[in-house]
């Protein structure tokens, strides 16, 4: 899962829209970042899907990704 987890996502604070950065691992774990901008706490989440959705979301996701980095030489 490190790969996946460890990709970082763009959180937008929904309060001052400030843009800042956190990984889809700590999206899954729900982890709270306070926002760069207004100092808020931002509740990290997957919009209402259940862990083990997201997960196998993933995997299939990681399993297309050799697919897509083909080198052709
Ligand atoms: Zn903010």
């Amino acid at each position: 899962m490190g790969i996946i987890t460890d990709r970082e996502i763009e959180i937008k604070c929904p309060e001052c829209k400030y843009v800042q950065m956190a990984t889809i691992g700590d999206a899954i774990e729900e982890k709270k970042v306070i926002c760069g901008g207004c100092k808020k706490t931002i509740n990290l989440k997957f919009k209402g899907d259940d862990p083990t959705k997201i997960e196998q979301e993933l995997n299939r996701l990681l399993k297309s990704i050799p697919k897509k980095i083909t080198i052709k030489i």
